[in-house]
């Protein structure tokens, strides 16, 4: 007989911040105008320091450094194992701080401890060694031409790079963004967001520490107009970007002027879609992690729940009961499963959500309130009986709350979880394996889940299609944008 023996609860320490400069050719300097801005912990709405805020000036000294690394500096002319060789630090210098890393990131962010220590920060650590192996192999081909030449391809880095980031996974975001970058040999300007700056900032310090020559990564601090001026710097080949759907439109419109190279990953508004004939147990997990995960602050959260009307009522009963366990609270309580949302416009705009969900008529089974009466909380929250057009079942919220939306038939569920301009994510559940296959092959999204969900992997390329995102990131797929293909052909006569 096996006893289960309850975690023993555990207040992690706060950690130290370091770094609230901004990092330009391997310096941390101070703003051009002075300027700082503060950023707080949204469990307590304390604020934890202020930071650097840039503006267009700080941008064009990093793009300037950016650039002179990428052209003159020892950058250009490292082999490309030494690239490999340098991310792999990076990797094993976030290992060894690991435990530091993950506090600045539930400090900053919010997110409960236990998440940032077993999922953020590992899969950090995950992607720079996958990409560490990918900088010595990226080679072109030679080409079968017709006459008496020989031609081959060159994979060469796309130059510098403006990265722009948001603020719900904010290390491991820095890590997708760096890691393919690195590998292909670009220089970079990352501009984190403004909610959540300290972890960015950290992992640019050990990047120094790592031995990356000076401007190879750039790291600019401060708010949307910051953003923009990575965006209109001539002197920036390429923006990657991942947040909101209209900023992206935004930057779309302006890196279009210089015909910029862009990738996007942006909204969504997923559907996670529960047949009868699923292993019920493992779906009930799948819908409740799906969507509370972090808060629900993921682009790819499980939003739309589709289950089916045989077993909708029970289903439902049992998410309920699940969301009911959830523990909200200090985030650096390792007993904690869900924390703050990141600011007061977030969440103001989810409850302002879960008031049109009610007003439209859908029912409030659990939550739909605040908890406590400080911090950004606000409870696990599912509405039942939601319908196709209502703003809680159209909109990315963003935040915990989970629309039910009982179906009939295969076809319908296809068809409903399709009824999105976004495309980022979905996921289906079924035991009948020529179900699975078919109902994933006809959903319209960058990446279906079958019988599981949230389920990344450095290797499995990750975007949307529609109007959630533009280009991969991830795997072998992500290379691809942080490269030029070049053709070069010789005489053989
Ligand atoms: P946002 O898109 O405005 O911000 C993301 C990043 O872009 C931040 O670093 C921000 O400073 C920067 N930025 C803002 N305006 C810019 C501009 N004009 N040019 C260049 N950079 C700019 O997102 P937000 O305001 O933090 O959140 C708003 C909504 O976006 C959320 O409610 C949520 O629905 C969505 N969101 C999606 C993701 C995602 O991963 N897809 C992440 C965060 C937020």
């Amino acid at each position: 007989m096996s006893t289960a023996v309850a975690p023993k609860k555990k207040i992690h320490a706060r950690p130290e911040v370091r770094r609230t400069q901004l990092l330009i050719d391997g310096e941390w300097k101070n703003s051009v105008s002075g300027e700082t801005f503060p950023t707080y912990h949204p469990a307590t709405e304390e604020k934890i320091a202020d930071v650097a805020k840039a503006n267009a000036q700080d941008v064009d000294l990093a793009v300037k450094a950016a650039r002179k690394a990428f052209e003159t500096g020892p950058w250009p002319k490292m082999d490309a194992r030494d690239r490999g060789r340098l991310l792999n630090k990076l990797a094993d210098l976030i290992e060894a701080n690991l435990d530091e890393l993950a506090a600045l990131e539930t400090l900053d962010n919010g997110k409960p401890i236990n998440d940032a220590r077993n999922a953020d920060i590992p899969l950090v650590i995950d992607v720079l060694r996958y990409y560490a192996g990918w900088a010595d192999k990226l080679c072109g081909q030679t080409l079968p031409v017709r006459g008496n030449y020989f031609s081959y391809t060159r994979k060469e880095p796309v130059g510098v790079v403006g990265q722009i980031i948001p603020w719900n996974f904010p290390a491991l975001m820095v890590s997708w963004k760096w890691a393919p970058a690195l590998a292909a040999g670009c220089t970079i300007v990352m501009k984190p967001a403004e909610q959540t700056p300290l972890s960015c900032l950290r992992m640019a310090e050990l990047a120094m520490e790592a031995g990356f020559p000076k401007g190879v990564i750039n790291v600019i601090t401060g708010f949307g107009d910051a953003g923009a001026a990575i965006v209109k710097h001539p002197d920036v080949d390429k923006i990657a970007f991942t947040g909101s759907t209209e900023t992206g439109q935004i930057i779309m419109r302006e890196a279009s002027h210089s015909l910029k190279r862009i990738t996007f990953e942006l909204g969504g508004k997923s559907p996670n879609i529960i047949f009868a004939d699923a292993d019920i147990e493992a779906a009930i997990h799948g819908a409740e992690f799906g969507l509370f995960f972090n808060q629900g602050q993921c682009c790819c959260a499980g939003s739309r729940l589709f289950v089916e009307k045989s077993i909708h009522k029970d289903f439902v009963k049992e998410v309920v009961s699940r969301a009911k366990q959830r523990k909200t609270g200090n985030p650096f309580d390792s007993e904690t499963t869900h924390g703050p949302q990141i600011d007061n416009e977030q969440f103001k705009k989810i409850m302002d959500y879960i008031d049109q969900g009610k007003k439209a008529g859908a029912d409030c089974v659990i939550g739909g309130k605040r908890h406590g009466d400080k911090g950004f909380f606000i409870e696990p929250t599912v509405f039942d009986n939601v319908t196709d057009e209502m703003a809680i079942a159209t909109d990315e919220i963003f935040g915990p709350v989970l629309s039910v939306l009982p179906f009939d038939s295969v076809e319908e569920a296809i068809q409903r979880g399709n009824k999105t301009n976004y495309g980022l994510a979905a996921a289906v559940w079924t035991k009948d394996i020529s179900k699975a296959h078919r109902v994933a092959a006809a959903l319209r999204a960058g990446t279906v889940w079958v019988n599981c969900y949230d389920v990344f992997d450095a290797a499995a390329p990750f975007g949307g299609f529609k109007q959630s995102g533009i280009g991969r990131e991830l795997g072998e797929a992500a290379l691809a944008s942080y490269t030029e293909l070049k053709t070069v052909t010789v005489s053989l006569s």
